[in-house]
């Protein structure tokens, strides 16, 4: 059995094999740092840490996840709120890897942040330029999409009949209404860098281009995102990866997911309905919210409604209560194999129905089995693919204890961070030992990396 996945540019699903045996890459597109993320947002997030893991399993995985912390909207945020840009990215880079830690999203190999990589940037525009695919006009460079005959086949659109059928006003320093920015400049109270067409800053799509390009090479194997970002986010990307590279391929996989819905209208702040995952957390356990989200195959449509977050609990309150008052030795736990029915799932497309259909089997056997060793095997079994699936972290007793109503709440736990975090600036190692147990014993657990703390419920 090999993994299969669909890919976006052949629109069918074929037979995944990576460019160096043993080896993937992946890039994931990651927030824009201006807000919490949004349970739409989480799709990404949660299927493709799902892929990594599957991934992670048959290949030596690099999983790049980037931050884009220069954008308009940023910079509107800024304004609007009077906040310095760097204290809103910063906050935001936190929350959104906290808030899906607490989904059970593990952390990406490489986090790039587009501010850490103009010098890049700058460098791959420059060598569009020299190559002729893309031209300076009043400070601006534009990329000449009439340069690169393959634009458009990521999408499947002819770009002569978007020419034809374009109503929008032009900017005048662009050829066609279909150029794209690379970069532009910036006034005085924005950010902006030194580059060879003057102060200014990147556009958004040569960001994801740069850092994929830095960290995973020129052709890399798994590019992922929303199904709203085929057009025109990584068409674009791949036109200017394409023309910089002298041709070579960018990814050669594309996967995305489809849009999550909430009672069945499109989410938009301007209709008032947005469900952030910073919010959600604080009432619903995080592997109820993962679970709902990996319940539909990740390239349908999925509606989010009360009645999702219901089911997913209940399944969950099945799957704890099949494993409830088994103690799995630690040797039945090490001796225990994911279910090749459950593998097979995962690696067709990441049918997630199907994996969890496989997960529910194992369930019932467990609860038909009488006797002791084979409850022992069929339980770690069940937590083998709770491992693999980033489900089942919680203690069964505390799951149905109702651990939500007696938890710490997050601000309390957040500053138990900054001092445990202030303990060890100060080699306080005791202190910040001891607060470490202290929300180990309140069943949180926390993780540090480079670009800081995370921490999530149970686990
Ligand atoms: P953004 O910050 O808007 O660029 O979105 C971050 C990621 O979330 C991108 O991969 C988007 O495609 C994805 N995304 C945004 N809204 C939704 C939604 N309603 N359903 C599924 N994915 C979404
Ligand atoms: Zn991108």
């Amino acid at each position: 059995m090999t993994i299969q996945l669909h890919d976006t540019l052949r629109g069918k699903k074929v037979r995944f094999e990576p460019q160096e045996a043993g080896e993937v890459t992946m890039y994931l597109c990651g927030p824009t740092v201006y807000n919490y993320a949004h349970i739409g947002n989480a799709r990404p997030a949660v299927v493709f840490d799902l892929l990594a893991r599957v991934l992670r399993r048959r290949y030596k995985l690099t999983f790049a996840r980037n931050i884009t912390d220069v954008d308009d909207k940023i910079n509107a945020a800024s304004i609007e709120t009077g906040r310095p840009i760097d204290d809103i990215t910063a906050h935001y880079i936190k929350a959104y890897n906290d808030d899906m830690a607490a989904l059970g999203v593990q952390p990406p190999d490489v986090e790039p942040r587009a501010t850490q990589h103009i010098d890049v940037m700058i460098a791959m525009i420059e060598s569009l330029v020299e190559k002729g695919f893309a031209y300076v006009a009043e400070g601006h460079v534009l990329f000449d999409v009439s340069s690169f005959e393959r634009y458009g086949e990521l999408s499947k659109r002819d770009l002569r009949e978007m020419i034809a059928g374009s109503r929008v006003e032009v900017a005048p320093y662009k050829k066609s209404a279909h150029d794209f920015v690379l970069w532009k400049p910036s006034t005085a109270e924005l950010p902006g860098w030194d580059s060879p067409w003057g102060r200014g800053r990147p556009g958004w799509h040569i960001e994801c281009s740069a850092m994929a390009e830095k960290h995973l090479g020129k052709t890399i194997d798994i590019h992922a995102g929303g199904q709203d970002l085929v057009f025109p986010h990584h068409e674009n990307e791949r036109a200017q990866s394409r023309c910089a590279h002298d041709g070579a391929p960018f990814a050669r996989y594309w996967l995305h997911n489809g849009f999550l819905s909430l009672n069945e209208t499109k989410m938009s702040k301007s209709l008032g309905n947005v469900l952030l995952v910073h919010d959600m957390i604080e009432t619903i356990p995080g592997e109820v919210i993962r679970l709902a989200l990996l319940s539909a195959h990740y390239r349908q449509p999925l509606d989010w409604s009360a009645a999702t977050i219901e089911s997913a609990r209940r399944m969950l309150d099945r799957l704890y209560g099949a494993v409830r008052g088994i103690s799995v030795s630690d040797e039945a736990r090490r001796a225990a194999t994911v279910p090749d029915a459950l593998l097979e799932a995962l690696e067709d497309d990441l049918n997630t129905p199907r994996a969890l259909a496989e997960v529910f089997a194992l369930a019932r056997a467990l609860n038909k089995a009488n006797e002791e060793n084979e409850k022992q095997s069929l339980a770690a079994q069940l937590y083998a693919c709770g491992e693999l699936m980033g489900l089942l972290g919680d203690d069964p007793e505390q799951w149905f204890a109702g651990h939500v109503e007696g938890d710490m709440p997050a601000a309390e736990i957040e500053a138990l961070i900054e001092e445990r975090n202030a303990a060890k600036a100060e080699r306080d190692f005791k202190r910040a030992d001891a607060i470490r147990d202290q929300l180990q014993a309140a069943g949180v657990s926390i993780q540090d990396s480079r670009s800081g703390t995370t921490w999530r419920r149970g686990g």
